[in-house]
């Protein structure tokens, strides 16, 4: 696959994850309860973090919400993000809790003596901010939405240097696709500032996930973004499952064995469906005890022997098709003939006794951020 060319960022520490400048590119999601039920939010947390997320974010509504976060830091096991909305001393009170990053919204915290002061507390805490513009949230709409949040984030930035703050990250969310690549591509120009990639509110998981992977799939093939959230109307473990997914697709990043399987059509003569299915199912068993070191693998399933061979052989392991039987293909070079039944167990004996790292796929919704 051609390699990506990544902007060239400043490498910024969020917690014990480095980001920007050849860091891999860490996906971030946020809990989804109130953040004073301290114990569901840690374990929203735990599950995030098997599911491979390495940056959580939590809504800081009120007081007692920038309170909880003092006990939720000391027992997280990801480097949590507080995202302060309106009342700029909330943003004191959850850096004084310990958080690693504070998340401002330009549109809602801006008066200048208020910005120094969290920039003053956060310099002093040695964390970052991330200046997180919304399209849903922005105070001058005069302008288009991509021009305005590119303006709103870069009067931000400039304000914040004022303070000689510098230990930013940006994002740039709109609730459309076009508007959202617009202001990314236009600030990536302008700054050096890690970038924290999302489109904003876009839905129901299926066409949420379609709308993230274009957008998000855009930028990142042109090298912009160093951590990314999908935001899906759904559970936040799902939210990962598609960032990781979006993220192995690019090659950016290897979360497990990826399965390459055609759509079948009327050439097909086995239930290619179930088969993907059943090994789909099977690789999401997968646990430490059969982790491996090596690369992530490719499995090619191919319905017959039209693109099937070629597939396969591209494929560190592939099966191609005929009418009851298959063709094994191990690196490239066809091995034996399978029988229909026993082409699962094949390739997960033949995944077994290889150097492929298979534990904690991202397809187990068991992402392993080390991979
Ligand atoms: Fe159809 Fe064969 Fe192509 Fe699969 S590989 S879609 S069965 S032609």
């Amino acid at each position: 696959m051609m390699a990506i060319k990544r902007h060239k960022t400043k490498v910024i520490k969020i917690g014990n994850c480095l980001i920007g400048g050849s860091h891999k590119i860490a996906i971030q999601s946020m809990a989804k309860v109130r953040t004073t039920d301290r114990s569901r939010v840690l374990g929203q947390i735990k599950e995030l973090k098997e599911a491979g997320c390495q940056i959580v974010r939590l809504a800081v509504k009120d007081e007692a919400d920038a309170v909880a976060l003092k006990e939720i830091k000391k027992k997280s096991v990801l480097p949590l993000v507080a995202d302060i909305h309106f009342n700029w001393r909330l943003a004191i009170k959850a850096i004084e809790s310990g958080v690693d990053k504070i998340r401002l919204n330009p549109g809602n915290i801006y008066k200048k003596d208020e910005v120094a002061n969290i920039a003053r507390a956060a310099a002093s805490a040695g964390i970052p901010i991330r200046v997180g513009a919304n399209s849903g949230s922005l105070r001058d709409r005069r302008i288009s939405g991509a021009d305005s949040m590119v303006k709103s984030v870069m009067d931000y930035v400039r304000l914040l240097e004022k303070n000689k703050f510098y230990d930013i990250v940006l994002s740039l969310k709109a609730s459309n696709i076009m508007d959202t690549v617009a202001a990314y591509r236009h600030v990536a120009k302008l700054c050096d500032y890690p970038l924290h990639l999302g489109v904003t509110a876009t839905g129901a998981p299926y066409l949420g996930t379609i709308k993230s992977s274009i957008a998000l799939g855009i930028l990142l093939a042109e090298g912009i973004g160093d951590t990314i959230r999908v935001s899906l109307t759904d559970k936040p473990r799902q939210e990962i499952a598609a960032a990781a997914s979006i993220l192995e697709s690019l090659g950016l990043r290897k979360f497990g064995p990826q399965i390459i399987s055609c759509p079948t059509c009327g050439r097909c003569e086995v239930d290619l469906v179930k088969i993907v299915k059943e090994l789909e199912k099977r690789l999401r068993t997968t646990n430490d005890e059969r982790r491996t070191t090596g690369a992530a693998p490719t499995i090619a399933v191919m319905g017959c022997v039209v693109n099937g061979p070629g597939e396969a052989k591209e494929a560190d392991l592939g099966i191609a098709f005929g009418k009851k039987d298959g063709l094994l293909f191990i690196k490239g070079k066809p091995v034996k003939k399978v029988k229909f039944d026993s082409c699962i167990n094949v390739l997960l004996s033949q995944l077994n006794t290889r150097p492929y790292r298979i534990g904690r796929c991202a397809l187990s919704g068991q992402g392993d951020p080390d991979v």
